[in-house]
């Protein structure tokens, strides 16, 4: 066969018949699209034995659809897809933003793309935002949307991971409970699976295939831009809780006496460091005085790298306020990583000495101790972590070919 007539969809989407042996192919053609790998650790991956792998390898690479290369020793020999037609498409919708990423399913090559209208402007504008980006995002790479093999949708609210629909959010938004957000963009892809999940989940997930967090057992990923919310990643499976609510960090109350949240409780780690109220701190401190105030956390991080001291302060103390939070997460957890990204992470100099200080501070001491301390650092891949970890979960999810 020719390179480049192989399609994803052909060879990753099953039938509903199909025995054991071709659901084990697929699960490792899947694995090798989410990322080339050894074969030991593909078998770590999909949870097969490594003799299955091998096996399935071995017809794989005879029937030319993927390639075995490297000449060190047996382990280190990566496996990779030769030319396959498909895309993956991944997308974190934020208050303020919706970010796409698509990626080749044969190749390295990630193309994003980015727009400033997310869910707080409201669900007909951030679909048609997230429709167009996905049309040009698919275009760079050469393919087109019949092309597109499944898409990740990453949302600022908690999914039930039984139904996939909402089951808490924002008074804000235009979404409510038991909603299923994935259905609106299924509309202008027939055909395509959408899989839907948290935002901060796909971001831990993300950073633990693609960024810093590789090879990890345990990574904690904290969100914090408008919201602020977190992913775990246990072995390399997201932990959500019975209701999809694990790891909702930006709820836990830090002052019972404190501001009043949207959650509907008081004094939440969101009320102290939530992107509002950082801004609202900078412009209430500069009231009276002639100069342009922000209007975005993303302006208060552009001034506190320009050297504004009042912006870099608020930043410094939200560092400590989710030191102080992840002290209290970390010796529930004991995670080995922990990340901090959304906007918060672009001012990682600022933010992560002060939050490191009150985890040394307030959380157990043998984390930081001994031989392996666990670190926390600024997520690698940034802005872009959700998109990334949304692309690979529903790309490695079984789906069945639609009649
Ligand atoms: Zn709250």
């Amino acid at each position: 066969m020719p390179s480049g007539d192989k399609h994803a969809r052909g060879l990753i989407w099953g039938k509903p018949s199909d025995a054991q042996r071709g659901n084990n192919r697929r699960r490792v053609l899947r694995a090798i699209m989410v990322a080339p790998n050894t074969q030991v650790r593909l078998a770590r991956f999909t949870h097969l034995s490594q003799a299955t792998v091998s096996g399935i390898v071995q017809d794989l690479q005879r029937e030319g659809v993927v390639v075995v290369d490297g000449n060190d020793s047996e382990r280190g020999k990566k496996v990779s897809l030769t030319s396959v037609r498909g895309v993956a498409i991944g997308v974190e919708v934020s208050y303020d933003s919706v970010i796409v990423a698509a990626r080749r399913v044969d190749g390295p090559r990630v193309e994003v793309d980015r727009s400033s209208r997310g869910a707080e402007h409201g669900s007909q504008v951030w679909i048609r935002e997230c429709v167009s980006l996905i049309k040009d995002v698919v275009r760079r790479t050469g393919l087109d949307d019949t092309d597109i093999v499944s898409i990740g949708l990453g949302i600022p609210a908690a999914v039930e991971p039984r139904t996939g629909t909402i089951s808490q959010v924002a008074w804000a938004l235009d979404w409510e409970r038991g909603m299923d957000v994935g259905a609106r963009l299924r509309e202008h892809f027939p055909g395509v699976p959408v899989i839907m999940d948290n935002e901060a989940n796909f971001a831990a997930y993300g950073e633990f295939l693609y960024g810093g967090g590789r090879g990890a057992e345990t990574v904690l990923f904290v969100k914090s831009s408008t919201s602020v919310s977190a992913g775990l990643v246990i072995n390399g499976l997201i932990y959500r809780g019975r209701h999809g609510l694990a790891s909702e960090i930006g709820h836990l109350v830090m002052d019972p006496q404190g501001v009043v949240c949207q959650c509907g409780n008081r004094g939440c780690l969101e009320t102290v460091v939530g992107g509002a109220r950082l801004v609202e701190q900078v412009r209430r401190a500069y009231i009276g005085y002639r100069v342009d105030l922000p209007t975005s956390l993303a302006n208060v991080v552009e001034r506190a790298k320009s050297g504004d001291l009042l912006c870099r302060r608020v930043l410094q103390d939200a560092g400590r306020g989710i030191g102080m939070a992840l002290a209290r997460t970390c010796n529930l957890l004991n995670p080995e990583k922990v990340f901090i990204g959304g906007e918060l992470g672009r001012a990682a100099d600022l933010l992560i000495e002060p939050a490191a200080e009150m985890m040394r501070q307030h959380a157990l001491g043998g984390m930081f101790n001994y031989v392996a301390p666990m670190t926390v650092e600024a997520s690698e891949l940034g802005l872009q972590a959700g998109a990334q970890g949304a692309l690979a979960f529903a790309l490695n999810v079984d789906h069945v070919q639609p009649a």
